[in-house]
């Protein structure tokens, strides 16, 4: 009333001064328009729209030819402004014709005067009234609009404006994945704009999408940033809605304890900041827990608060959408007349409000009701009026549960042909609303199932049938035949049929059963797929930047020690310099367990193919690990038998990696005795051969309910192995990998403190006299070098200059700090060869390189070595890629360093 009151002063008084001037009239008809519009009289703010048109019209005509081009531009502009009220006008009271024509009519004039902020205005009004139609594929058009004006605009806070409304329709349709994208956008804009209150509306919305998507845990995540700005800025409402939505995400997570906890505490703080609309959301929420919980009198109570608040919001849909819950209430509590009754009441709120997702919701449970009570026509009659009004908002989601409830009255009715009409409906339907490739099998799959169902079903009534008319006739044949013979044939039927029944029931609960069963592997299988592709993705992230920024600060540890090693030292400080080395392996053997371990569950551990001597390797690790068993008093047996090829084909480093590994276990595990590394030849054919190794120690074994998971990841044999003996419980599972990489195997056999025997079998490939010889030693002269060492880091210069100068003799070594540089310097200079970092500043070893190769014929055939942190494949190929020939990884060994330089020179003098 009181409104009411204020419109016809502001009438009087507009009135009053418009009589001197057509300038305010206008104006006057303008805001009574509006003013309006704001309290929901859309007949008056019609009239009054109409009028400011007409009065301007005139106003137009009759200065066309008199006035300048400003005045009329101006005009024209509030002609377009009365237009774009009336839109709204015309349009909140469903005149949806008229609505577009002044639509039209404004947009036309604001292109003429060229006013693109209000081209966007009138696109959001248009938008905003087919969305309170609930028209949200018209009103995303019109979004879309707007949107495309705003870019036009350049005006970054409108389109993060229209991103959000285009996101919120698409919610409302059901299409989450497109409107996750939208918010993204806009939650990207606002972060541009630094706008505090726009990132943490953002995160909210982005929180109930993920919900949707139940990625409830990444939907937490959200809130909880969402939490942290509004909480920066104070915001008691903004608090409020995150621990409403914590509630609902927690509720359908199964935790209604926290549920109930963040609803009351969002209802506490509204209730605080008398925000009636959220109150009434959270009391609606609680209620909803309450009813999960079979608690229906505080569920109706909390319903009713929830009324209460909508009331003092003057929120009818509010109002309308408790009215549906309480019917959904008395529904729980099987009070179906009274659930009837609250849906009565329901539809005519959501009547009044054009409310046409409410009429849907009001007609479907009503349908679901009257199925409850077995009255299958009022069922079939509720559901197929809210499918008209699903099909009229083209509400996809909607129409496709809506057939297939229709589906399941009319196949439970006995229509079939009517049911599976609306089956295949329901199946297209249910394809448009999620696109997923699985989805579509489990949809393909639930139709089998109907059709295999029903099939089956009509099936057997038609051998009933049979039978019965089989009864019948050999009732008329056997007329004069005895009573009892009738009888008897009568029982006997009857058996079978029992046994028929009982036959189609176990088939549908073996289809049901099968049905389940499909849609857990499905909905497992997603889940699992998700999951992997990001721990995926994490990993070989977290794989590229554990190599990189551990590594490089590794090659300068390791080579400084060894530098101070070979310098002079005191003896003190020989003992503190030892531990330092010891450390930095200890832990590099770490470093290169994870890397090795990551590499080979990512599927990207790669084994060479090239020939070896096998009894090298044997003698090799025999060698590294001989100190270390005398210093324990161990004795270490190496014994081949003379049955072992000498040359193999296949991956040494590896082979070498895990009998090292195998035989420093034995070494750490046995306290006396001996450990004895075997090697033996398994099976031979011509061009193939299994070696198997065995490292056998007189240790303090393993104890055998631990015998099975000594492979897997992280598992050591006691709890307190970790404390006595060191290690990461990764060296065996890093081995097994390996072997079975390998096609190969291995295995244990223990006991208690008599020993261990491990044995591994791989199969190597046997080279044959015509191809290639194997070279034993690279021994190519390596005399007065001039090297280019590109590398900016002054540490790994030390490193590198260091072990260069002490194992080339005559070696000149000259440094560029980065590829600028390093190009410069092989134009004007002559060098034999260039050591190339990859990362450096200015210009990286990649773009060096590939300077380097553009250049004349002499100098582009440089050798080039990559020196990489790096070592995934990836970087490697890419070093190739840019033209290098070789590559090392740092921290690099002494001796790759220099195999690697022989081989290149060796290469390139072969070129020669
Ligand atoms: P770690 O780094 O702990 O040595 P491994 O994967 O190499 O990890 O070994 C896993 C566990 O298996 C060890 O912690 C130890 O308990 C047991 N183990 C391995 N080799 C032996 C051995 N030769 N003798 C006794 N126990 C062993």
């Amino acid at each position: 009333m009181k409104k009411v009151f204020l419109l016809l002063f502001c009438l009087a008084f507009f009135k009053m001064q418009a009589q001197e001037n057509i300038d305010s009239l206008i104006l006057s008809w303008n805001k009574i328009s509006d003013e309006f519009i704001k309290v929901n009289e859309m007949d008056s703010a019609c009239k009054y729209g109409n009028c400011a048109v007409e009065r301007m019209d005139l106003e137009i005509n009759s200065k066309k030819n008199r006035t300048n081009r400003e005045e009329l531009i101006n005009l024209k502009k509030k002609k377009a402004q009365a237009l774009s009220n009336l839109v709204t006008a015309y349009g909140n009271s469903d005149r949806m014709d008229l609505a577009m024509e002044c639509y039209q009519s404004a947009l036309q004039i604001y292109k003429d005067i060229n006013e693109p902020f209000e081209i966007f205005n009138l696109h959001t009004r248009m938008a905003r009234v087919n969305e309170l139609r609930s028209s949200y594929n018209e009103s995303l058009k019109y979004y879309h609009k707007a949107l495309d004006q705003a870019i036009i605009n350049n005006d970054k806070k409108s389109q993060a404006l229209c991103y959000n409304l285009i996101g919120i329709d698409n919610r409302l349709l059901g299409n989450y994945p497109e409107a996750l994208k939208n918010h993204f956008e806009d939650l990207h804009i606002h972060e541009e704009l630094n706008d505090k209150v726009g990132i943490a509306n953002a995160y909210v919305t982005l929180a109930a999408i993920l919900n949707k998507l139940n990625e409830r845990e990444a939907a937490i995540e959200k809130l909880a940033s969402a939490k942290v700005f509004f909480e920066e800025m104070n915001d008691t409402s903004g608090i409020a809605t995150v621990y409403n939505d914590l509630g609902s995400t927690y509720n359908t997570m199964g935790d209604t304890m926290s549920a109930l906890q963040n609803h009351l505490q969002a209802a506490k703080l509204r209730e605080l900041c008398r925000e009636y609309n959220g109150l009434g959301a959270s009391n609606s929420y609680i209620a909803k827990i309450y009813l999960q919980k079979g608690d229906y009198i505080k569920a109706s109570n909390y319903l009713k608060e929830a009324d209460k608040a909508f009331q003092k919001a003057s929120n009818r849909q509010g109002i309308m959408t408790t009215q549906i819950e309480m019917s959904g209430v008395y529904l729980d509590k099987y009070d179906l007349d009274s659930a009837l009754i609250w849906l009565d009441i329901a539809e005519n709120t959501a009547t009044e409000i054009m409310n046409y997702q409410g009429l849907i919701d009001i007609y479907s449970s009503r349908g679901e009701i009257w199925l409850l009570k077995n009255n299958s026509d009022l069922s079939i009659k509720n559901f197929k009026h809210a499918l008209s009004i699903a099909e009229q908002q083209n509400n996809h989601q909607q129409i496709y549960l809506l057939n297939s409830h229709l589906a399941n009255t009319y196949k439970d009715i006995g229509n079939y042909r009517d049911a599976f009409n609306y089956q295949n409906t329901s199946v297209q339907y249910k394809d448009s609303v999620n696109s997923n490739a699985n989805f579509k099998a489990v949809v393909q799959m639930e139709m089998e199932y109907n059709y295999k169902k029903e099939k089956l079903e009509n099936d057997l009534l038609q051998e009933k049938k049979d039978e019965l008319n089989k009864v019948e006739l050999a009732k008329q044949e056997t007329q004069k035949k005895l009573y009892f013979a009738g009888v008897l044939m009568f029982l006997m039927l009857s058996l079978g049929l029992l046994s028929r029944l009982r036959y189609i029931r176990k088939s549908s609960r073996a289809l049901i059963a099968q049905k389940d069963e499909a849609e857990r592997l499905r909905s497992v299988a997603e889940t699992e797929k998700l999951r992997a592709t990001q721990s995926e993705k994490v990993k070989e992230q977290f794989l590229a930047n554990m190599s990189h920024e551990i590594r490089t600060p590794m090659n300068a540890i390791t080579g400084m020690i060894d530098i101070l090693i070979r310098q002079d030292h005191s003896s003190s400080q020989a003992k503190y310099l030892h531990a330092i080395q010891q450390s930095s392996e200890n832990l590099l053997v770490i470093l290169n367990e994870i890397l090795d371990l990551s590499k080979l569950e990512a599927g990207k551990m790669e084994l060479e193919k090239i020939s070896f001597e096998p009894v090298k390797i044997l003698q090799n690790v025999e060698n590294i690990l001989h100190f270390k068993a005398e210093e324990k008093g161990l004795k270490l047996i190496l014994k081949t038998n003379k049955n072992i090829p000498q040359i193999v084909c296949g991956d040494p480093t590896h082979l070498h990696q895990i009998l090292l590994n195998l035989a420093s276990n034995a070494i750490k595990f046995t306290p006396k005795g001996r450990i004895t590394i075997e090697a033996n030849t398994n099976f031979i054919s011509d061009d193939k051969v299994v070696l198997q190794f065995k490292v056998i120690d007189t240790g303090i074994g393993i104890p055998k309910e631990k015998l099975d998971h000594v492979f897997d990841v992280f598992t050591q044999g006691d709890t307190d192995t970790t404390r006595k003996y060191g290690g990461t419980g990764l060296g065996l599972t890093i081995c097994k990998r390996l072997a079975e990489l390998h096609h190969g195997s291995i295995s244990v056999e223990s006991e208690i403190n008599i020993g261990s025997t491990f044995t591994v079998e791989i199969p190597y490939g046997l080279m044959n006299d015509k191809e290639e010889k194997f070279q034993e030693e690279i021994t190519k002269d390596a005399r007065d070098l001039n090297i280019l060492l590109a590398e900016d880091n002054e540490f790994n210069v030390i490193v590198a200059r260091d072990a260069l100068e002490n194992s080339l003799p005559g070696v000149r070594v000259d440094v560029a700090e980065n590829g600028e540089i390093a190009v410069v310097k092989v134009q004007s200079n002559r060098y034999d060869l260039v050591l190339m970092d990859i990362q450096m500043p200015e210009m990286d070893g990649y773009e060096a390189t590939r300077a380097i190769r553009l250049m004349g014929i002499e100098k582009a055939n440089i050798p080039i070595i990559a020196m990489t942190a790096n070592v995934m494949k990836a970087e490697v190929d890419r070093c190739f890629e840019a033209g290098m020939n070789a590559y090392i990884s740092k921290p690099f060994d002494r001796h790759e360093l220099l195999a690697n330089i022989n081989k290149v020179l060796e290469f390139s003098h072969s070129q020669k």
